[in-house]
């Protein structure tokens, strides 16, 4: 936007402002324009976008917050992690988005988001599903509700407890879990929407109230330590619920999966031969330094021969749909999932493994969408061990479709 422009449209001059004071941006100052964080970007593999043009209108408040450009940041945390002056580019465009969500500006790409923040605000998931469907997931296994003095509240999540595909991941997550002899409960239907990606949107009231309801539920519960399966669940109650004065010792199931495989309180038979692949997810691994512990459960499983991608742990190539992007339109072409799944092809892997359910949204999409059947099967951390815990010839089963589309 010009100069001349702002001076004429007299409803953003309260925005501009709001930009300017946005926490974000006061660290957009110390930028010095070197354009590493543009180099370091997955968008610019598909499309031309620059973090670095951003952060310079925003540093004087003239950003064009009606564009869609301040919508594309996924957080992935590549740009963070190598800016040498320690800009925070995640939060300065999380503070544009609330500026342009404040004022009701969403360009047609991002309009699905209104949809994700209702169903959050009236049934706390952002899939548009009833709230008393939550805990259907586990209709015919025996998970007991959550009493105080047991040893896990396992949070199941949104994605876990609704999307037909990654409902198969929770039941491998609770099938483990009793097998180990575990103690845990789940919430139900109390259980709401962790918030993390919302508030990655600018919904900043929104997350909140979340946020207060889900540690209103703990405290009375008498909740003390969470067991969960989204990295953006660990996240969110790790880095960002702390904010509200309170601390939940929050354990991902990858590091609990490692340790009882370690402890011999789970086993993993031995089976046919078979080549995985892992993909790092950005709030395990970069944003939250989870790399070894979903290696460890792999390596512990009997025939099972883990090979790398080239771009793996601390530069794991972000799957799209961090930021809320999960829940916003990507054109085919501009889907980092489809180089993502390219580079586990590359490998000669027969399973691309992961731990995230935005991640494997966007690779079953990335294997579905692709011309002829690829063969390469996405399988989630749990349904993978699972696989050779329950079968004594370790038979891996192949992960059906059926996922929520972008
Ligand atoms: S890497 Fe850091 S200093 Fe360089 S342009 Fe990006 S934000 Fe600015
Ligand atoms: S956090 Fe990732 S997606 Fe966002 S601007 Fe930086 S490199 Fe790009």
């Amino acid at each position: 936007m010009a100069n001349r422009e702002i001076e004429t449209l007299e409803p953003f001059h309260e925005a501009i402002e709001e930009i300017r004071q946005a926490g974000g941006a006061e660290s957009g100052r110390f930028c010095y324009q070197c354009g590493k964080c543009d180099v370091y970007c997955p968008w610019n593999r598909v499309r031309d976008f620059s973090i670095r043009k951003i952060i310079r209108q925003a540093t004087f408040g003239l950003s064009e917050i009606e564009e869609e450009d301040i919508w594309r940041c996924t957080t992935c945390g590549s740009c963070p992690s190598i800016c040498p002056r320690g800009v925070n580019q995640i939060e300065l465009g999380v503070s544009l988005r609330r500026v342009a969500t404040d004022y009701g500006i969403f360009p047609e790409s991002v309009r699905s988001l209104r949809a994700a923040r209702g169903s959050l605000t009236s049934d706390g998931n952002p899939l548009s599903e009833d709230r008393q469907r939550r805990a259907d997931w586990a209709k015919g296994l025996t998970v007991r509700p959550y009493r105080e003095g047991m040893e896990y509240l396992y949070f199941v999540g949104c994605y876990y407890s609704y999307d037909p595909r990654m409902r198969k991941a929770a039941v491998a997550t609770a099938s483990l879990l009793q097998q180990a002899g575990v103690d845990f409960g789940t919430l139900g239907t109390m259980e709401s929407c962790c918030g993390e990606s919302i508030r990655k949107t600018g919904g900043e009231e929104v997350w909140k109230a979340l946020a207060r309801e889900n540690i209103k539920t703990f405290i009375d519960n008498g909740v003390r330590r969470l067991l969960v399966s989204s990295p953006h669940c660990y996240h969110t109650f790790v880095n960002d619920y702390p904010e509200l004065m309170v601390r939940f010792e929050v354990v991902h199931i990858s590091s609990l999966l490692a340790e009882l495989l370690a402890e011999g309180r789970l086993v993993a038979n031995e089976g046919h031969p078979v080549r995985v692949t892992y993909h790092d997810p950005c709030y395990l691994g970069r944003h939250n330094g989870i790399y070894e512990a979903p290696r460890q459960v792999i390596e512990r499983i009997p025939g099972v021969e883990l090979v790398e991608m080239p771009e793996s742990g601390a530069e794991s190539l972000c799957c799209g749909g961090g930021g809320g992007r999960v829940w916003m339109d990507t054109p085919k072409g501009e889907r980092f999932s489809d180089i993502r799944f390219d580079q586990a092809l590359a490998t000669g892997a027969e399973v691309l493994v992961t731990a995230c359910p935005y991640c494997i949204t966007n690779f079953e999409e990335s294997r579905l969408g692709r011309e002829g059947e690829s063969n390469l099967k996405v399988m989630d951390l749990t349904e993978l061990l699972w696989a050779a815990v329950s079968s004594g010839e370790g038979r891996i089963a192949p992960s059906q479709g059926g996922s929520r589309g972008r």
